[in-house]
């Protein structure tokens, strides 16, 4: 969550400038406030467990972002740390199921398809990297995502404010679908990071 904080506030403008295009202009505002919201939050108290950590943040998220992506971001996380379960620590294969149940939720709540240029664009190829390589992958599922938010500039907008501009809304990367990027990117840091930290101990955790 410090990591997607770190990207979604480095990155911020460019999110702005992205939603400027083909919806109001507030994308990286919505999501930095989120995610400082979320790092304050667990910077007063760390909750005991990996999933209780996602359901923190997920509501958090809820709270504090007014736009479309506060509560399909916060339904993300909180779907995914539901998931989770109680345990107190989370290998790499359980992670990548949740995730797939919280991707699942968003398109649940949001009623948008793979295609639509949403965040689902990014989000969908990382969760299916991840299933390629036994929900192992994590650098396959950043690199996925990332050529997954590329790949929206193509396509006509069907769901949320873009969605308005029609054919207009061809030819620019989707915000969300790039801030969704970045969140995997996080991810994919923060599991190098554990990896480097582990490795001694051969652990997978
Ligand atoms: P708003 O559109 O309310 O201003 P944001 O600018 O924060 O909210 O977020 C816009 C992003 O939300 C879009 O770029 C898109 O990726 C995502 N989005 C919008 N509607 C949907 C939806 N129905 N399903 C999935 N993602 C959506
Ligand atoms: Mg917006």
């Amino acid at each position: 969550m410090t990591a997607a904080a770190d990207a979604v506030s480095h990155e911020a403008d460019r999110l702005t400038e992205l939603d400027s295009a083909i919806g109001d202009a507030d994308h990286g505002g919505n999501v930095r406030r989120g995610f400082e919201a979320v790092r304050e939050e667990l910077g007063e108290d760390v909750p005991g467990t990996p999933g209780a950590v996602l359901m923190t943040a997920g509501r958090k998220l809820v709270s504090t972002v007014g736009g479309a992506s506060g509560p399909l971001y916060g339904t993300l996380l909180r779907r995914t740390g539901k998931a989770l379960g109680t345990g107190e620590r989370v290998g790499r294969e359980e992670l990548a199921a949740a995730l797939r149940t919280g991707i699942d939720a968003v398109a649940q709540l949001g009623g948008a398809a793979a295609g639509d240029k949403t965040m689902l664009d990014a989000l969908y190829p990382a969760v299916e990297a991840l299933a390629d390589s036994g929900g192992k992958d994590f650098e396959a599922a950043r690199a996925a995502a990332e050529r997954g938010a590329e790949e929206t500039v193509p396509l006509q907008a069907r769901k949320g404010r873009a969605s308005y501009l029609g054919e207009r809304s061809i030819g620019h990367q989707d915000p969300g679908a790039t801030s969704a990027a970045l969140l995997v990117a996080a991810l994919a840091a923060a599991d190098a990071g554990q990896e480097a930290a582990t490795s001694d101990s051969g652990g997978s955790e």
